[in-house]
């Protein structure tokens, strides 16, 4: 009998060490499978760009090194001609000059490559990506500075708008000169370059304010810095209790894939918790190489979101957006923001209605998995912060019920508890029942209106004439 038991045990050892080697295999033959696609995708890209007629002698590995890519941007208009083998007419030609003059270019290689030479005006890469003289015109709405960044900011570099959080601006390179960038007054500036003092005053701010609990690094973008620049910038926020969590934002998955190195990713999961943010607006931007550059984030434990912003002939289309935050969640990204196109100048034609990002969101919300539904926003001009939009869900509402519809037109009632008695706040959190064991802030804003602990009754507009009136004797009762 334990005879037999030992034979039973050794078979079922046996069985699961075959299952375990044929995953084993299995897995080595889907990785394989990866290896030869991306190297596909490199490639396609690479010969995509020899075929160009350039340079030949151009290795595999150069075309992967980031440091080549940086060095060899496209930077001038002829310098993409020469790329896409094209020649703009002499009056394009001149527009297209002026407009460089006054937004510079700065595409890489690799993101040119991606463009659709058949289809270019319409290729929404090449709409990203090159100048167009619309970005001249300058619309009475348009702002130099519309979420007012530099009127938030306590001290170059830092804005600080949101209480417990700031956005530190650390760099203004970046792989690319995006088109639509809200930052465009900055971006490849030598004026803006943040210098080391810059940095430190900045860290100096977040160290002596220890209500920030959540600082973004951003720019430019963070990851075009060098490895241990941004090594020393993350030990810094490391060593301040009061930080606890450090977000970067980077297009670079995007536009230069290959600068998510493994010396990079190893470097940053030194800093946890780190969470990144990443902006793909387009379908066709997930390609190979930017897959296996997110694959590696992740894999270091870095949460991903993408933040897009809705263009205008690039990705104002529910399909397009459906198929993308599909794609970004398949690759373990999840879909954060999407922007309304800010009032920044230079804009004017990437602009959409905000209709279009509230049909966009309704052929979202049920048509897919709720965390491939990214939050619309509108980033206020003014500096007033994010403020999202969204369909109507709520038809109606009575004491106890609500009406409600979801994304089929179907009407449906929610019955409300009748004996619901929720706890008064009077914010001692140290003394309640529900045990958070720390107490907590004053509310603020609109939050203060709906507080216990707050006899506020309204909010009235600095300058209210009905309150000047008051003030100035001339009403009866004061
Ligand atoms: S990478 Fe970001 S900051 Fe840089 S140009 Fe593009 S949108 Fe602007």
């Amino acid at each position: 009998m334990a005879l037999l038991l030992v034979n039973d045990v050794s078979l079922f050892c046996e069985a699961r060490l075959a299952r375990t080697y044929k995953n084993y295999y299995s897995r080595k033959r889907l990785e394989e499978k990866k290896l030869i696609v991306e190297k596909t995708e490199r490639l396609t890209s690479y010969k995509s760009y020899l075929s160009k007629g350039l340079d030949a002698s151009i290795s595999l590995i150069e075309w992967t090194d980031f440091n080549w890519q940086m060095k060899n941007s496209i930077r001038t208009i002829e310098a993409f001609e020469s790329f896409m083998g094209i020649t703009f007419p002499k009056k394009e030609r001149r527009e297209l000059e002026k407009t460089v003059k006054k937004f510079p270019l700065c595409i890489t290689p690799y993101y040119a490559s991606l463009i659709d030479t058949e289809n270019m005006y319409n290729d929404p890469i090449y709409k990203q990506a090159f100048p167009n003289p619309a970005e001249l015109i300058i619309s009475k709405q348009d702002m130099k500075d519309p979420l007012h960044e530099d009127k938030d900011s306590p001290t170059e570099g830092i804005t600080h708008r949101y209480p417990d959080r700031v956005l530190f601006l650390i760099s203004n390179r970046c792989a690319m000169y995006c088109r639509h960038c809200t930052r465009k007054r900055k971006v490849g500036d030598p004026d803006h370059i943040p210098s080391k003092q810059q940095i430190i005053a900045g860290l100096d701010y977040i160290r002596n304010h220890t209500e920030i609990r959540d600082v973004l690094l951003s720019g430019g973008d963070a990851l075009m810095l060098p490895d241990d620049y941004l090594d020393w910038i993350l030990t810094e926020l490391n060593s301040m209790p009061h930080v606890e969590v450090v977000r970067i934002g980077t297009r670079t998955p995007v536009v230069l894939p290959y600068r998510i190195t493994d010396k990079l990713v190893a470097m940053l999961r030194r800093h946890h918790p780190i969470w990144l943010n990443t902006h793909f607006n387009h379908p066709r931007e997930l390609t190979p190489s930017a897959r296996d550059a997110l694959s590696k984030l992740a894999d270091a434990g870095i949460p991903l979101g993408n933040q897009s912003v809705l263009l205008s002939g690039v990705n104002d289309c529910p399909q397009i957006m459906k198929k993308l935050n599909q794609k970004l969640v398949q690759n373990r990204v999840r879909p954060y923001y999407l922007f309304q196109c800010d009032l920044s100048e230079g804009l004017t034609h990437f602009r959409t209605s905000i209709g279009k990002g509230i049909e966009i969101m309704e052929s979202l919300r049920g048509h897919t998995s709720g965390f491939a539904v990214p939050t619309f926003v509108i980033d206020a001009p003014g500096g007033g912060g994010k403020i999202p939009v969204m369909p109507n869900y709520v038809l109606s509402w009575s004491t106890n019920k609500m009406v409600l519809r979801n994304y089929e037109g179907v009407i449906t009632t929610y019955q409300e508890p009748d004996d619901y008695k929720p706890a008064k706040c009077n914010l001692k959190c140290l003394k309640c029942n529900l045990q958070l064991e720390e107490d907590d802030k004053a509310p603020i804003g609109v939050e203060k209106l709906l507080a216990d602990s707050d006899k506020t009754i309204s909010l009235v507009p600095k300058g209210n004439l009905r309150l000047v009136r008051r003030k100035n004797g001339n009403c009866k009762e004061q």
